[in-house]
């Protein structure tokens, strides 16, 4: 999109579209160019994504990097990032089934995490088959850095 950054003054082509989490969100405002270096979090004291949930594992200098200098996304809900290898995974992007047919480690994440909602077997799987990028269940796909592993959550609108 075009439009200054007001970090940096520039003009890139590209600016953040969604909300920060702070005194200001930063919407249609900053470039990726300043999340990736800090400059937009440290100068407006904010964070893009909110990690609520890591495992104690994960260092604390890499809660940094995904709070302050990486992008978010957006989901139905509270938006979530997964982990793997004591690491943050890297997030490949909203998944429907045909997405995810390829990636049994994801599918087998997700079906337990949909029959944790009380779902029976045949529910659990039609809702893993109906789930689609722009359907009201969709799944976020993420990809392990370092052992290849897919991980994938699902939510609903
Ligand atoms: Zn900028
Ligand atoms: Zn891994």
């Amino acid at each position: 999109m075009d439009g200054r950054c007001l970090v940096c003054g520039e003009n890139p082509g590209w600016l953040y579209v969604l909300g920060a989490y702070g005194p200001r969100n930063l919407r249609d405002e900053v470039c990726p160019w300043c999340i990736a270096d800090g400059s937009a979090a440290s100068t407006h004291e904010v964070r893009f994504t909110e990690i609520v949930d890591a495992p104690d594992a994960i260092p604390e200098a890499v809660i940094r990097e995904l709070e302050e200098r990486t992008p978010g996304f957006s989901g139905w809900q509270q938006e979530r990032w997964l982990f793997h290898c004591d690491d943050a995974a890297a997030f490949v992007g909203p998944a429907g089934w045909e997405d995810l047919e390829d990636h049994p480690d994801a599918l087998g994440a997700l079906r337990v995490q949909i029959a944790g909602w009380g779902m029976d077997a045949d529910e659990t799987e039609m809702l893993v088959g109906s789930l689609d990028v722009d359907g009201s269940a969709t799944a976020y796909l993420f990809r392990c850095l370092h052992c290849g592993t897919h991980l994938a959550y699902a939510d609903l609108e």
